[in-house]
C-alpha cells in the first residue's frame, strides 16, 4: 500500500509553462467562451467548471487534492481559517435543532463557538470527557448528529480513541468530526473512521506563522455540498481560501513530513530529559502519558509523537515568570499559536482557553499554571534543554 507521503507526492500540478509548481490562478471570476454554458453551470450541469472563486478556484482545488491525499479522504477544500473550517463543516452537518456531543477539552475558540454562537442557530452542544466512553454514550440524544473531538486535545494533550468513537458513531448513526490541527501526518483520522477532518492550516501545515488558513476534508459529496450554490456553508457564508494562500500552503505541504519529524525529535528530546529531572511535563510520546498506548496504536510512526508538550507550574504567575525567563534566554517566544519553526509558549488558562469558565477548566483538569509549548525544530536540542533547565531551576 502507498504511504500518505507517496499519495501526496503523486499530486503534481505544473505551472503554465511547465514550472515545477502550479501557477497561482488569481481570477475572481472565469470567462464563459460560450455564454449559454453559464446557465448550465449554475444549474450544476457542468461538473468541474469554474464560474466564480468563492465557489471554486483552480489553485484552491489543487491544494484540496493534496490535503485530501494527506488525510486519506476523497476531497478537501481550503477556507479562510481553522475557525471557518469548524463552523462551516459543523453547520453543514447539522439541521436546526441538532445536537453535538463534543469533547470538553477543545480549543477555547471552538468552545466559545459551540457554547455562544451555535445555540443562536438552534444547535446545542453537550461537552463531555471524550475519553470516558460511558459519558459520551450517555450524552447522545435523539437530536444528536455529530461527535466532535480533537485528535490531540488543546491544551491537555489527551488522545482521542478514534476507532472507538467511530464505532459508536456508526452504531448510533452519527458523524464523527475530528480536528487534526495538532497532528497532521502523525494521525490520519479518516483511516480510523472519521467522516470529516478539519485543520487550522495556520499551525503546522503552514509552519511559518505568517498566514491564517483552514481546511475541511471529507467525502466528495460533503465537499460538494459545502459549495452548493443554494445550501453550501462555504459558498454562502463566504470564507473560501484566497488563491495566494492556497498556493503557499500547496508548496509547504511538500516539506511538512520533514518538519513534523523535526518537531517530534526536538520535543521528545526535551520531554524525556524533563521527565528524568522529575519536572511535571506532559508529552504524549512519554510512556508515562495516560494515552501513550492508545496513541501508539493510531499514529503513523515515521513522524514521531508531535511537537506539543505542557509543563505544569502550579500558578499562572509561575508560568508567566518561567516563560519570561525562557524568552529572555532565547529558548522560545511567548505567543499563542503553534507549529512554528521556533518554540512558541503560552499559558492556556489565561489565553487560548480563557473562554472556558474557571470551574469548567478545573473540572477538566486544566491547571492555571499550565505552560503550553509548541517545540520548534530550530536550534540545538542540547542547548535548548540547558536553557530550559537553567530557567526552571532559577524560578
Ligand atoms: N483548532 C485548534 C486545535 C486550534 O488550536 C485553533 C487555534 O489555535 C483553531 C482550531 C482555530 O484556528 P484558526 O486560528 O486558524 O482559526
Amino acid at each position: 500500500m502507498k504511504t500518505t507521503e507517496q499519495n501526496m507526492r503523486d499530486i503534481q500540478h505544473f505551472g503554465e509553462e511547465g514550472g515545477v509548481v502550479p501557477a497561482v490562478d488569481v481570477g475572481a471570476t472565469s470567462t464563459f467562451l460560450n455564454p449559454s454554458d453559464m446557465e448550465k453551470a449554475f444549474r450544476g450541469e457542468l461538473a468541474g467548471c469554474y464560474l466564480y472563486s468563492r465557489h471554486a478556484n483552480p489553485t484552491v482545488k489543487a491544494l484540496g487534492m493534496k490535503l485530501a491525499a494527506m488525510e486519506a479522504t476523497e476531497a478537501a477544500i481550503g477556507v479562510a481559517s481553522g475557525m471557518s473550517a469548524i463552523h462551516c463543516a459543523i453547520l453543514q452537518l447539522l439541521p436546526t435543532g441538532g445536537h453535538i456531543v463534543s469533547s470538553a477539552s477543545v480549543y477555547g475558540g471552538t468552545y466559545a463557538l459551540f457554547k455562544n454562537i451555535l445555540p443562536r442557530m438552534g444547535v446545542t452542544v453537550s461537552f463531555v470527557d471524550m475519553n470516558n466512553a460511558k459519558a459520551v454514550e450517555a450524552a447522545i440524544t435523539a437530536d444528536t448528529k455529530v461527535l466532535y473531538t480533537e485528535t490531540m486535545s488543546n491544551p491537555l494533550l489527551r488522545i482521542a480513541d478514534l476507532p472507538a468513537l467511530s464505532a459508536l458513531a456508526k452504531k448510533r448513526g452519527l458523524k464523527l468530526m475530528v480536528d487534526n490541527t495538532f497532528t497532521p501526518l502523525i494521525v490520519t483520522p479518516a483511516k480510523h473512521g472519521a467522516d470529516v477532518v478539519v485543520h487550522s492550516c495556520t499551525k503546522f501545515i503552514s509552519g511559518a506563522s505568517d498566514l491564517i488558513g483552514g481546511a475541511i476534508c471529507g467525502s466528495n459529496d460533503f465537499i460538494n455540498a459545502l459549495i452548493d450554490i443554494n445550501h453550501g456553508m462555504v459558498m454562502l457564508t463566504g470564507p473560501i481560501m484566497d488563491a495566494r494562500i492556497a498556493h503557499k500552503l500547496y508548496t509547504r505541504l511538500d516539506h511538512l513530513p520533514v518538519r513534523m519529524g523535526g518537531h517530534s525529535k526536538s520535543a521528545a528530546h526535551l520531554a524525556q530529559a524533563l521527565d528524568a529531572e522529575k519536572i511535571p511535563v506532559i508529552y504524549p510520546g512519554l510512556p508515562s502519558h495516560r494515552d501513550h498506548a492508545l496513541f501508539e496504536k493510531i499514529l503513523n510512526k515515521e513522524y514521531g509523537f508531535g511537537g506539543m508538550m505542557t509543563v505544569d507550574l502550579g500558578t499562572s504567575e509561575n508560568a508567566l515568570r518561567l516563560a519570561h525567563r525562557l524568552q529572555d534566554e532565547k529558548f522560545g517566544l511567548y505567543a499563542v499559536s503553534l507549529g512554528f519553526s521556533r518554540t512558541l509558549m503560552s499559558c492556556p488558562s489565561i489565553s487560548t482557553s480563557s473562554e472556558i469558565p474557571e470551574e469548567e477548566q478545573k473540572a477538566m483538569g486544566l491547571s492555571p499554571g499550565l505552560l503550553r509549548l509548541s517545540i520548534g525544530y530550530l536550534g540545538d536540542d542540547k542547548v535548548m534543554l540547558d536553557r530550559f533547565l537553567r530557567c526552571y531551576r532559577e524560578l
